[in-house]
């Protein structure tokens, strides 16, 4: 290694920095090594891009590296390739998309330590805040400028900081806080060598008096029989019931010692061992789809391929069959799923054939769970890695496979903080980068994947048709019934949320003991309370919506969908203090209570984000319904990945709400949602049933929904997009802008966007103006639409990177967030 080094940091600026590196480090530096540096009075976590140049051709001075956090670089040269493309794709800085790859909680940030010193305090005494200040100190003598702010109010200015430590009043002292999460350890105990023959327990046992100090030494010999010479001490303590106080005697007597031992956190353990894999024969397509895939594995050939085929066709089979073919080679592979998607139906699968290879990543891990499963891909003690969004970065070496399960989901875009990477197009260009395969499948394609697919980008591979079952017979599609309900009005068959028709069907299936799945994607009671006679409503004082009504607690309480906040339901309108507050709107819970008088005798349960916030709360639902409850109601999360043989009917409350949005990918995503539910309804020997209630019954997501015509719909929806210039065909991006005063947000968005405007080219810029909602959690927000109708995604990144460095940093507090192949554009 040189003397210099370049670093890559964690914010936004797209440089890299030059550090000396000190001498007694240039053995342990190496490029993808995570460094410690000084930037200005801050200490940062970085990453070793490259050499740096000699020393002396620099014309500044630079500073040295404080340490070397790893021994092996936590960034392969092929990670550091990827974020490189990341960050020039998605327009952030490289370390913000390498941030990404490193495993949450390992980078090392600076905090500022303060205390009181000895000096006499002199004039502060008497200065409002000062005083205040010295006051906190001498309570909590040992503590952080920000726990400090905390307690006394963001009132306190570094500046006064600054000038009392300037007066030697306090001290402030820049620290590292520890690294947030590292290998963890767990205490194992064994004889100690004097007594490691297998007669001396019975002698230890004889010398000693007490019962619990037996009954330990007893059970220890015992784990030994069973071939566990170091048990862990839990175990022991169990075992023997004794305490940890008898334990440390035994210690203390030399007769027993302590061991520690690193311990991989692992999600899987709450687990049981998986059921022996399936083994049978692939159906023709599923076999085709196969050969297509393994062909370029063996070649170890770049290839994407769009494995399109409907619920239960057998896609995860053939995901399987694949990855075989790439561990058989040495290489690794990734699953990406989505979130909700990743029950451990799902995980036990995978482990039935590929057992401990697998590390689960997943956004309810604790994070030293994470890191242990990043660290055994890292070390390739697992070769597979199964997870949603960021998995898609996991640090493996020779990369065979990457499957994106469900590759037209949302949830594969990040949207905070940057990079808004979309992990579908980052797997496709891993893959590239690999000579590896990319397989993305889905039951209900993005518009995009089927038009690269069309264009040749990607190769389809359709599995038209549902695995049969085992006595050969293969389930029919549902057959789909609309519900106009505007008619079912007039017909006085509506009262409430459900109509009659669906009414009678649900009890038919709670009477033959069959199952039903409710779809309404909307939670809590009611999205509305109004005043009937002045048109008052709730709205969240931070966020520009309306509160939402959820039941319980006496009258309920009104919620805030954006930031949570919570507040008491109004005995009378407060503003012309009538009494008449009337309920608009239908969520989970006002299903949830109807269905109590529909069906009384029925389980049911209710699967949302107010159900499911618990860790394994959405899989204890899914445990429940499948032990035989007779409804399953929820928001989309109920569409996924679910996998129910007594589920004959299926039920969509209000086929209408997520039309209403006013964004162009608005009817794919309500064609998708609504083709994934009703494929949940029927199995081979049982019928199934769709029930659709609409008031637009002739919408194209509707019809083509009803009918199962994924090509009938994309057909449609393509010509339109092309008409329009958006994706596939053209590009599209938003320059969102956020922060606490309106005014100045508006003049950091108008003056952004007269600057994108003057490097724009041929891409069309729109706005700024205020986003759809225009207040989120106190921030106020505008955003600015770009869009490209020719030329690819570049014109657009072009036109993004020059403002960007012409604005240069936004004021504190304020963001500008750029978002590259914007899912939404509100
Ligand atoms: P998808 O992922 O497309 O929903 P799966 O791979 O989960 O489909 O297959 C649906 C069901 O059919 C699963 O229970 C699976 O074990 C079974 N299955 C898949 N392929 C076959 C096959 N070739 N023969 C028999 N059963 C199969
Ligand atoms: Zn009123
Ligand atoms: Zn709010």
């Amino acid at each position: 290694m040189p003397l210099t080094v370049n670093v890559v940091l964690p914010i936004p600026l797209d440089r890299a920095y030059t550090y000396h590196l000190p001498d007694p480090m240039t053995d342990a530096a190496q490029v993808g090594c995570r460094v410690l540096v000084p930037l200005r009075n801050r200490r940062l976590t970085g990453v070793i891009v490259e050499e740096g140049p000699p020393a002396d051709t620099l014309d500044f001075q630079v500073k040295d590296v404080i340490d070397v956090l790893d021994d092996v670089p936590a960034c392969t040269s092929e990670l550091l390739d990827l974020t490189k493309w990341i960050a020039d794709y998605y327009v952030c800085s490289w370390g913000e998309a390498l941030k990404t790859a490193l495993p949450a909680g390992t980078t090392v940030e600076s905090q500022r330590k303060i205390r009181r010193t000895n000096a006499d305090p002199g004039d502060w005494t008497g200065h409002d805040v000062g005083r205040l200040v010295l006051q906190d100190l001498h309570e909590h003598p040992t503590t952080t400028l920000s726990a400090v702010r905390k307690r006394l109010g963001p009132a306190v200015p570094l500046s006064l900081i600054r000038r009392m430590a300037a007066d030697d009043v306090i001290e402030v002292e820049t620290t590292l806080s520890d690294e947030a999460v590292s290998a963890k350890t767990e205490t194992h105990l064994r004889f100690a060598p004097a007594f490691q023959h297998r007669e001396a327990a019975a002698d230890l046992i004889e010398q000693l008096r007490g019962h619990k100090q037996q009954a330990v030494i007893r059970a220890l010999a015992g784990f030994r029989e069973e071939g566990v010479a170091e048990p862990r001490q839990a175990d022991v303590v169990e075992r023997a019931d004794a305490s940890y106080s008898t334990i440390r005697s035994l210690v203390d007597k030399g007769m027993i010692e302590k061991v520690d031992k690193e311990v991989m956190r692992s999600p899987l353990d709450d687990l049981p061992d998986p059921e022996p894999p399936p083994d049978h024969d692939l159906m023709a397509d599923q076999q085709d789809a196969l050969n297509a895939i393994t062909d370029a594995v063996d070649a170890h050939r770049y290839g994407t391929f769009l494995l399109h085929g409907i619920t239960g066709s057998g896609k995860t089979e053939v995901y399987i069959r694949a990855l075989m073919a790439v561990l058989k080679q040495g290489r690794s592979g990734i699953i990406l799923v989505p979130e909700i998607a990743l029950t451990p139906q799902t995980v036990q699968r995978f482990r039935s054939h590929f057992g401990d290879q697998i590390a689960v990543l997943h956004s309810q891990m604790s994070m030293g769970e994470r890191y242990d499963a990043w660290r055994q891909l890292r070390t390739g003690r697992a070769r597979i890695a199964i997870g949603p969004r960021s998995a898609v970065l996991a640090p493996l070496d020779d990369l065979g496979l990457i499957v994106v399960d469900e590759e037209h989901e949302t949830s594969y875009k990040q949207f905070d903080p940057a990079p808004r990477y979309h992990a579908r197009d980052v797997a496709v260009m891993r893959a590239h980068l690999n000579e590896a395969v990319c397989v993305l499948g889905s039951a209900t394609p993005s518009l995009e994947s089927t038009m690269n697919a069309r264009w040749g980008k990607y190769e389809r591979l359709p599995l038209p048709e549902r695995v049969p079952d085992s006595s050969g017979r293969t389930a029919t599609l549902p057959e789909v019934r609309v519900l106009d309900l505007t008619v079912q009005r007039k017909k006085h068959q509506l009262d409430g949320a459900l109509a009659d028709p669906l009414r009678n069907a649900i009890r038919q299936r709670v009477e033959r003991n069959e199952q039903t799945i409710l779809l309404q994607n909307r939670r809590g009671f009611a999205p509305v309370l109004e005043c009937e006679d002045c048109g008052w409503a709730p709205h969240c004082d931070d966020c520009s919506v309306t509160l939402t009504l959820h039941r319980g607690g006496g009258r309920g309480q009104l919620r805030c969908h954006y930031c949570g906040h919570a507040a008491q339901v109004p005995r009378q309108c407060p503003q012309c203090g009538g009494h008449d507050i009337s309920q608009i709107g239908v969520g989970t819970q006002r299903v949830e209570n109807e269905l109590e008088s529909v069906v009384p005798e029925a389980t049911v349960l209710r699967m949302d984000r107010d159900t499911t916030s618990q860790k394994h709360g959405h899989h204890q639902i899914l445990r429940r319904f499948r032990n035989g409850a007779d409804i399953l109601l929820g928001t989309q999360m109920i569409a996924k990945g679910l996998d129910f043989s007594r589920v004959t009917l299926v039920g969509v409350v209000d086929a209408d709400v997520g039309l209403l949005f006013p964004d162009f990918r608005a009817e794919e995503r309500t064609f998708q949602l609504l083709t994934q539910v009703a494929g949940r309804a029927g199995r081979a020997d049982l019928q199934g049933e769709v029930i659709l209630q609409t008031r637009n019954p002739d919408h194209s997501a509707i019809r083509y929904a009803t009918s199962h015509d994924y090509e009938g719909f994309a057909e449609e929806a393509l010509a339109e997009r092309r008409q329009l210039g958006y994706p596939p065909f053209g590009h599209v991006a938003t320059v969102e802008f956020r922060g606490p005063q309106e005014d100045r947000v508006e003049r950091l968005a108008v003056n952004w966007t007269t600057t994108l405007r003057t490097h724009a080219g041929p891409v069309e810029v729109m706005g700024p103006e205020p986003a759809f909602i225009q207040r989120v959690q106190k921030q106020h927000r505008y955003r600015t639409l770009l869009k490209s109708r020719s030329g690819g995604a570049q014109p657009l990144q072009t036109a993004l990177r020059r403002s960007r460095k012409a604005e240069g940093t936004p004021p504190n507090g304020y963001h500008v967030a750029i978002d590259m192949d914007a899912l939404g554009l509100l």
